[in-house]
């Protein structure tokens, strides 16, 4: 039987596990375990009646690779799919080191007391993995994850170098409220409030957090005003896409957000530095973070589309080409679908297709990879098949 093991059970992982049980055909059996047993017990009840999938559940925490490798070793999944948080990806990976069991995830590692995601810790992981015969596919939601096989996919049909490449992430969904964050909030201020940053000419160049501003018109959204960030594909992409002289990422935000993320950071209360309160240490975003909507409850309240991808410029044949790649996605249809928002949606579905890839073999390659060092051919079909369909633009507005 083959068997995927998920770990966590939050917005993404409730995706992924809705897809994978529509996919029985390749995953005849999955655990889902997490740090709230009642989660993933609500969700095997909820799916297990749908589905020929075989669903299992487990208590696990997964900060403990004792803990984790005695549960690998008891249910044998053929990969674990880590849809927990950054912080968990080493110690996840280490039990998959010792079981010599295959390993997906959607965002690189990140320590807790830092806020600064880069791949070096995950890519120090690459000769145990090649050793022990088995393969660590990071990043595969959608941003990091089908930006890097779109990237791949057009480097492989559509140029011979691509120079320049911005990744647009737009989310025209809107959630009624004043403030909330679309995926778990401490990871997304973390990300949002930190320096923006991008790649040119081989060197890291870095901004004030929200410095760089553009408005673009998107298609199925409309002119939205985004923003440049740092992400953690750019880094990946440089090295691995040919010809590349520049990359950036940009996102879009609301001015509601904005202010309220720039007040909340004003008063010290997206901070990560621990304080004491009433006896008791905190960290001020935790606490924050306990206040804040949870994204799984956005889900019927967000109406709207996003609109995530990438525009290439760069040779084909000798001449200039510009070439944009991206998928449009309804935050009803997919509350319809799966009973999460967009933005749960894009990431679970893209994790859901890299453990298919791998557990079908599809991808097959010892080591520590990031998603577009693979043939992106395969996760394209299957991006159609399931749920997040792309479109192509051979002659799209550029982002000065
Ligand atoms: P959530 O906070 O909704 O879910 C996280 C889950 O992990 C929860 O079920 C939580 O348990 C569980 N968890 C946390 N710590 C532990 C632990 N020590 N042991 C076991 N389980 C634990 O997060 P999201 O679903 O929004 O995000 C999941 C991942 O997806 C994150 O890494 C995020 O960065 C990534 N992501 C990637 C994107 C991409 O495009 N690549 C986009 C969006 C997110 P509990 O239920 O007890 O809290």
């Amino acid at each position: 039987m083959k068997k995927c093991m998920i770990i966590g059970c939050g917005g993404v992982a409730s995706v992924a596990i809705h897809k994978c049980c529509q996919n029985s055909e390749v995953f005849e059996g999955i655990m889902i375990a997490s740090r709230t047993k009642s989660k993933c017990d609500a969700l095997k009840e909820k799916l297990q009646p749908t589905t020929k999938t075989v669903i299992e559940t487990a208590q696990v925490n997964a900060d403990n690779v004792d803990e984790l490798i005695a549960l690998i070793e008891s249910y044998k999944p053929d990969v674990v799919l880590n849809l927990a948080l950054p912080y968990q990806d080493l110690t996840i990976m280490d039990a998959c080191l010792a079981t010599k069991t295959h390993y997906v995830d959607t965002a690189n590692y990140e320590p807790l007391d830092t806020a600064k995601f880069e791949y070096k810790w995950q890519w120090a992981y690459r000769e145990r993995f090649e050793k022990a015969g088995i393969t660590a596919l990071l990043g595969s939601g959608f941003d990091p994850g089908v930006t890097g096989v779109f990237s791949a996919y057009a480097m492989k049909h559509e140029f011979d170098e691509i120079n320049y490449i911005d990744i647009l992430d737009c989310n025209g969904g809107d959630h009624g409220y004043p403030f909330a964050t679309n995926f778990n909030p401490e990871i997304n201020i973390r990300e949002v409030s930190a320096k923006g940053s991008y790649i040119e000419d081989g060197k890291w160049i870095e901004t004030e957090p929200m410095e760089i501003k553009r408005v673009y018109n998107f298609k199925g959204v409309g002119e939205k005003d985004m923003y440049l960030l740092h992400h953690e594909e750019l880094e990946s992409l440089a090295l691995n896409i040919k010809g590349i002289k520049r990359i950036r990422f940009f996102m879009t935000f609301g001015q509601s957000y904005l202010t309220h993320l720039k007040c909340l950071e004003n008063v010290g209360m997206a901070s990560i530095e621990p304080i004491m309160y009433e006896g008791k240490e905190i960290v001020p975003l935790q606490f924050l973070k306990a206040v804040l909507p949870d994204p799984a409850s956005l889900g019927p309240r967000t109406v709207g589309k996003t609109n995530i991808g990438c525009i290439f410029r760069g040779k084909k044949d000798g001449k200039d080409k510009n070439y944009y790649l991206y998928n449009i996605c309804d935050h009803q249809e997919c509350y319809r679908e799966v009973g999460s928002q967009a933005i749960s949606y894009t990431t679970g579905v893209p994790a859901m297709i890299g453990a298919m890839m791998i557990m079908t073999g599809t991808w097959n390659k010892a080591g520590v990879y990031n998603i577009e060092e693979f043939d992106p051919d395969p996760f394209m079909e299957a991006l159609n098949k399931w749920g997040l369909p792309w479109e192509e633009d051979f002659d799209p507005v550029l982002v000065d």
